[in-house]
């Protein structure tokens, strides 16, 4: 097959509750998700040991409904390998376990990932809240939420619910088909081991979270990791794919509607994260700023919990950037207080 064919997407969004075939081997669903961004998009790979299942949404009624159908509508003709899940937010791993014991296939994940979710899922609600609350006073977040969030439980596991049995995926992996090999790779940034796939002779991408056609994938610091620098991570990831990945390749993310050209898309998510590494550099020369600030700065004033959690955490994730670039330091407060700003380093 020509590179130029897939170059005009024709589908914008799948059947409903069913696999849309977009190329040879290639399949696309939806799942709806309770959120602002309210789904998630499943793929399937028709391997040579049969269909591979990629992400599952999160756990809840509708998901399992959903899933139900699409399973009703795949062509008997069609085989079942296994389930890979991409990374360990909920929105993809979330209904595993239920999918895996419907179908009765085995799980894979990347490791890092793997060891991500096991650790995230071991934390009580209390535990959670504390290390959420003890983040957001080192923020210098409003004294209410701080309160508010120490009742909030494990965000995760509501999500989540259980964990099936998960395999590591090796590293490299490939998913030959009648149609071409799918190789895998794995970047940290939106997740500190994010798997995607990709064809090198058809030129098609599949790149999950990482590479968003319209939203910038959230960078944010871990809940029990927050000095993490996984921007540094993420910048190195886009350079690669602008480095890599011409405007002759498709590209079908994790959320909303495929598109052609990672290298510009690349280049204008670099572009973004520059413009907000400089807005802070330029706001700390002026003042010293805490967290809370910074979250300010670049995203004005942020009125739900939800909201907040996201973007201080990605605030967080600028900051240790321009801190391991020794452009700044962290001082702390010299008071009883437990919160810190960032000062210009000299
Ligand atoms: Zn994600």
């Amino acid at each position: 097959m020509g590179n130029s064919k897939l170059n005009k997407i024709k589908i914008k969004n799948p059947m409903k509750n069913r696999f849309s075939k977009i190329t040879e081997d290639l399949y696309w669903a939806r799942i709806p998700l309770p959120f602002r961004l309210d789904h998630v998009n499943i793929y399937a790979i028709n391997s040579n040991d049969g269909l591979v299942i990629i992400d599952t949404g999160i756990d809840n009624r509708l998901t399992r409904k959903c899933w139900g159908e699409i399973i009703e509508n795949i062509s008997p003709t069609l085989s079942l390998s296994k389930i890979i899940i991409t990374h360990h937010h909920p929105d993809h791993i979330g209904a595993s376990k239920f999918l895996s014991k419907k179908l009765n296939l085995k799980v894979f994940a990347p490791k890092i990932e793997l060891r991500r979710i096991k650790k995230i899922m071991l934390y009580t609600d209390i535990e959670y809240g504390k290390l959420l609350s003890q983040n957001y006073k080192e923020f210098g977040l409003d004294k209410k939420l701080i309160e508010r969030v120490k009742h909030q439980g494990n965000s995760f596991k509501k999500m989540v619910k259980h964990l099936p049995e998960i395999n590591s995926i090796e590293n490299p992996l490939t998913i030959e088909t009648k149609k071409g090999i799918w190789k895998g790779r794995f970047d940290t940034g939106h997740s500190p081991s994010q798997l995607s796939l990709y064809d090198e002779e058809r030129k098609i991408y599949l790149c999950f979270d990482f590479l968003l056609p319209r939203i910038s994938p959230n960078i944010s610091v871990g809940i029990d990791d927050n000095e993490n620098n996984v921007l540094d991570g993420y910048l190195k990831y886009l350079n690669k794919i602008k480095q890599k990945m011409d405007k002759n390749w498709s590209v079908f993310p994790g959320h909303e509607y495929p598109y052609t050209d990672p290298s510009k898309r690349a280049l204008s998510l670099i572009k973004h994260h520059r413009n907000r590494l400089d807005t802070l550099l330029k706001a700390i020369s002026k003042k010293p700023i805490s967290v809370s600030e910074a979250t300010e700065i670049l995203f004005g004033k942020i009125k739900n919990d939800h909201d907040i959690f996201f973007a201080s955490c990605e605030a967080k994730s600028h900051l240790n950037y321009l801190i391991n670039k020794e452009k700044i330091m962290k001082k702390k407060q010299e008071n009883k207080d437990i919160k810190y700003y960032y000062v210009i380093r000299n």
